[in-house]
């Protein structure tokens, strides 16, 4: 793995440690209403504190599109940071050097959003070296953010000397583990909606993994690809070249790609409708399908059995809607029951996984799950993340 500096690696005695978290939580009045964000970004902050460093946090809140907007201040989230790390919080609209320096040596300051300037997502130098002044040392620990090349993300980790605080560092990890240098055979799920928010990421997966199970909505484009009909199943129709093309770069790269085997259908989508299970030439023109049967759980199961790595995105089914969470469900935990037994290294994040994972029960039990959205689908895509690159020694 390119490497890059952890909290351990540097000396914050009576430093000032700029450092970028993602605590962009939902909010309800002026209640933080989950605190997962928060939570997960404490024992950085305490690291830093234990270290003897004055912590001065910078991040985003909504999408202020570069002006000051009070419904989107982070001062709301002071509450909730304070309970969290058991510690006052100062919160600042406009910080400056002497102010912090002047702050007692175990503050804990929180700037204001730094999307409240347009210079923040233009990467604007200027900003980048305001922000620089602010600080001695540079710490990201916001891996969620790190696919934006903004001032707090990309620009300032050139100006200090940088390093990961312990969420990105464990997040680096787990990702390099799972595709960086994984131990093999490595399989990936990919479920969903729709192939064409994820033609990247296939691509770059079928050249990387063993076995890619593709499932959900996604499927039903592969399976017409094949020839088969699939009703009033969602289906991008104009997709099916991209998919073949898909299914003969795997070939190539002696990937498997497995398809569901058999469906659950039905004619409305809307939980508990009335569904059956059939092959994947029964599927009847007034119907959809919204789930894969116990077959393909079997077959998933199966090569789960032998993967000593797994990758997963997105739900096999409609999971929201019972029965057609079950799919997603089992095949879960089947992932899980290996991990539990150390057999297996899993990987799971992006859009609505972290909810389908919560939902079967195995968010425990999985390796690592990355709470990033859109990070996490770059980095599964090949990206490069600038926020991660900028970290690079
Ligand atoms: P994505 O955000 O692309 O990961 O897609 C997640 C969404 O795909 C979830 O809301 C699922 O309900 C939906 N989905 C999965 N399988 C199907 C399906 N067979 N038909 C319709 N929607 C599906």
């Amino acid at each position: 793995m390119d490497s890059f500096k952890t909290l351990d690696d540097m000396d914050l005695a009576g430093k000032a440690v700029l450092t970028r978290i993602d605590i962009n939580v939902p909010v309800e009045g002026q209640r933080v209403t989950d605190t997962t964000r928060i939570d997960k970004v404490a024992p950085t902050i305490l690291k830093i504190l234990e270290k003897g460093g004055k912590p001065v946090l910078l991040a985003h809140f909504g999408r202020p599109k570069g002006q000051p907007n009070p419904d989107m201040s982070l001062r709301v989230t002071v509450p909730a940071m304070e309970a969290a790390l058991g510690k006052p919080v100062t919160f600042v609209e406009r910080p400056d050097r002497g102010m912090i320096d002047a702050a007692p040596a175990d503050a804990i300051i929180l700037v204001e959003n730094t999307r409240f300037t347009a210079m923040e997502e233009a990467n604007d130098p200027q900003m980048a070296q305001f922000l620089a002044s602010l600080g001695d040392v540079y710490c990201n620990d916001a891996f969620s953010a790190a696919h934006r090349a903004h001032a707090s993300t990309e620009g300032v980790a050139r100006l200090l000397p940088a390093c990961a605080g312990l969420l990105m560092e464990a997040e680096l990890k787990a990702l390099n583990a799972a595709l960086g240098a994984p131990q093999r055979p490595v399989m990936a799920v990919v479920g969903g909606a729709k192939v064409s928010s994820k033609i990247d990421l296939l691509k770059n997966l079928v050249s990387k993994v063993d076995a890619l199970a593709i499932g959900g909505g996604m499927a039903n484009t592969f399976l017409a690809a094949r020839g088969y009909s699939v009703g009033k199943s969602l289906c991008e129709h104009d997709l099916t070249d991209t998919a073949r093309e898909i299914e003969r770069n795997a070939k190539a790269a002696g990937c498997d790609i497995l398809l569901p085997m058999d469906v659950v259908v039905a004619k409305d989508f809307a939980a508990n409708a009335p569904h059956r299970t059939c092959g994947l030439d029964e599927v009847a023109d007034n119907e959809m399908i919204l789930d894969a049967g116990q077959q393909t759980v079997a077959i998933l199961a199966a090569s789960m059995d032998t993967a000593k790595t797994l990758v997963w995105n997105g739900p096999l089914g409609a999971f929201e809607m019972e029965p057609f969470d079950k799919a997603t469900v089992q095949a879960a935990q089947a992932a899980a029951t290996r991990c539990a037994k150390g057999e297996l290294i899993a990987v799971a994040g992006g859009g609505d996984t972290v909810a389908a994972l919560n939902h079967a029960g195995v968010a425990e039990d999985f390796t690592h799950i990355s709470t990033a959205g859109g990070a996490f689908l770059e980095w599964m895509e090949g990206k490069p993340l600038p926020g991660v690159e900028a970290l690079k020694t």
